[in-house]
Formats: structure tokens, sequence, C-alpha cells
């Protein structure tokens, strides 16, 4: 537990941001579209209704189309497919974030920090723990072989999905980090 995932030192925004929301995203994988075929036993059993199967998979289809769109390099998109699991984790995780944080500010008077919003830092400790600086091969190798997204999209990807990141930040609709099409799985 180090910095930038967590320190001691620092606010409830920028430490949900970091290692809140990576405690959220492994939660979420309990519920991804993995996860979800285990029951609460560990067995793997299909305990969901005819119903809520559908509705997953329509939000489940949702992220795959929007990460497909991702470009890694040159012709290289993301493989929604593959990375579905981990941006289904990454998504809920931040949201379950989020919300950790507007529970922690409850009846306090929230306080700027580096001319920042408990909000913002939220978003800010998110873009942190993700900051990577990849060369066009290995941004090529991972987008084909690895189940996790690029740092830049596990960001981008994300916040583009949440009205809240838009309030914090005052995003109007039409911007670049407004999906046209947001998803919500979780
Ligand atoms: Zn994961």
């Amino acid at each position: 537990m180090q910095p930038p995932f967590y320190d001691f030192k620092a606010d409830d925004g920028a430490n949900l941001g970091g290692i809140g929301a990576v405690i959220g995203h492994e939660l979420t994988h309990g519920f991804d579209d993995e996860g979800r075929q285990f029951d609460a036993q560990g067995n793997l059993h299909d305990w969901w209704t005819a119903e809520d199967n559908k509705a997953f998979d329509e939000r489940a289809k949702c992220l795959v189309d929007e990460y497909n769109g991702f470009v890694a390099v040159d012709d290289v998109h993301l493989n929604g497919k593959l990375t579905l699991g981990e941006n289904t984790a990454d998504n809920g995780g931040l949201r379950l974030a989020h919300m950790a944080l507007e529970q922690s500010l409850k009846g306090k008077t929230p306080q700027n920090i580096d001319g920042y919003t408990p909000e913002q830092r939220l978003f800010l400790g998110w873009g942190q723990i993700w900051c990577q600086n990849l060369t066009d091969q290995i941004a090529r190798l991972q987008a084909l072989t690895n189940e996790h997204s690029l740092g830049r999209f596990r960001v981008n990807g994300v916040v583009q999905n949440m009205p809240e990141f838009q309030k914090a930040f005052s995003c109007k609709a039409g911007q670049p980090m407004v999906s046209q099409k947001p998803c919500h799985v979780w």
C-alpha cells in the first residue's frame, strides 16, 4: 500500500480514486462476464433469471463495442471481448469508489486541495494509478494479448461513461470526455 495507490497523508478523494477503486474493481470481478457464472458456493452454476441474463448481456455488449472502438496504435484496436471482464471491473470499481467518497463527505464541508474538489481528486487519483509510457511496439503487443486495456483507456474509457465525471469537471454533451453512448454494467 504505497503511493500512488494509497498515501496515508493524502485525502479521501485521492486514496479512493487509487486503492479504493482497485478494491471496487476486484469486488466487481465477482459479477463480471466470468465471475457471474459462479454461484455463492463457488460452483459453475447459472443462478441468474433469464431476464437478468439478457439485460447483463446487453449491457456487456455496450462495453465490448465501446472498447473495440479504441485505437491502441495505427490500425490496432483494443479487443473488447478479451478485455470485457477487466473493463467491467474498472467501470464498476470507480463507480463504487465514487459512492464511497460521497458517503465519506456526508455532513462535511468539502475542502478543495490544490484547487481541486474531492470528486475531481478521485478522478485524478484514478488517472495517476494507470499513468504509463509505452512504446508503440509494447502498446501493440498488449492490445493484442493482455486482458487489461491500455492505461490510457482504463482511465478515459471509464470516465467517459460516468455522469459523475462530467459533473465534476463541468463537461458538456458532445465534448471528447462525454461518451455519446455511455455504458453501465454495474
Ligand atoms: Zn482485474
